[in-house]
């Protein structure tokens, strides 16, 4: 059994016949269930109100949390930021990092939500409001939980906010492995960045992966990995670009477990994209397969060992 970070309010509603897959959430646990991956629920605390401001503009954290984020920044997120949908984004940041805090404790842990990547300094974007990954990375190295801390995103769009808000620590290292023509437009310096041509497949991607993540590993040597295992390179996805199918995801999933193994670096993972074609409930699946593999990943590992 492995924690899996969940909050009911997690959801929160949207305008109606909106693209943002909102209801993902809360079907998750319907296909953590439906496919029987057995794990310990745990609900976190919104983020602190100084955590958010100790990477986002003060004035940019009262907007939201008043719920009085201005128009033009409303449309770089994609959606109203309303009191539900700020309320949502500040137990987004503190599910990362309770996740975060679980998998020191355990070796393994999810967030069932997050994976915010560009929420910039002082703004939102891309259905970004806060982001919990570096707000919860800021906060762990602050709070000397961890001491060197690598982002993995495997998004299929770069993380940029990530890598703005954490660029020049030495106590941080963001990777991003992204189809090149995505969104955004203007990418951003990550510590390291891998950009992808469209329409790559399974056996392409995961030999770019083999090639870049290792060495990043052994030069960082991180003591937390934070994996946005975003499921949006897959084949099918509506944003997507790239063509992974659900083998392929799993693959990935599996080698990014293995390498934080070898680092004997402790993973938590967040959600990140995943908009497929028709129901939230076919793009919770994916999340849920990412959730799984992850999980089993884990525990083979310490049961080799038990022997
Ligand atoms: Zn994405």
């Amino acid at each position: 059994m492995f924690p899996l970070v969940h909050h009911p309010d997690y959801t929160a509603p949207l305008p109606p016949g909106h693209s943002f897959p909102m209801d993902k959430y809360g079907m998750l646990l319907v296909a953590l269930e439906e496919a029987g991956v057995a794990h310990e629920r745990v609900a976190p605390e919104p983020m602190p109100r100084e955590w958010l401001e100790a990477v986002h503009a003060p004035d940019y954290v009262a907007a939201v949390l008043e719920a009085r984020v201005d128009p033009e920044r409303q449309r770089r997120i994609g959606f109203p930021v309303t009191p539900r949908v700020a309320r949502r984004s500040q137990l987004s940041a503190g599910g990362t990092y309770l996740a975060a805090r679980l998998a020191l404790q355990r070796g393994f842990a999810a967030n069932g939500a997050g994976g915010s990547h560009h929420a910039l300094p002082d703004t939102g974007a891309g259905y970004c409001v806060l982001n919990d990954l570096a707000i919860a990375a800021n906060r762990l190295l602050e709070e000397r939980n961890a001491r060197r801390i690598m982002i993995v995103d495997l998004d299929v769009h770069q993380g940029d906010g990530t890598a703005v808000i954490l660029a020049g620590r030495a106590d941080a290292f963001t990777f991003s492995m992204h189809a090149a023509k995505n969104f955004p437009v203007r990418k951003a310096r990550s510590s390291r960045d891998v950009e992808l041509p469209d329409g790559m497949s399974d056996d392409a991607y995961l030999a770019a992966l083999a090639r870049e993540l290792p060495a990043c590993i052994d030069a960082f040597r991180p003591d937390l990995i934070l994996y946005q295992a975003g499921v949006d390179p897959h084949v099918d996805d509506r944003l997507g670009r790239l063509a992974l199918s659900d083998e392929g995801l799993s693959a990935r999933d599996r080698f990014v477990m293995a390498e934080a193994k070898r680092a004997g670096a402790p993973l938590a993972s967040v959600l990140g994209g995943g908009y497929a074609r028709g129901s939230a409930m076919v793009v919770a699946r994916r999340h849920a397969a990412t959730i799984a593999t992850l999980g089993e990943a884990h525990m083979a590992d310490r049961l080799q060992k038990l022997h």
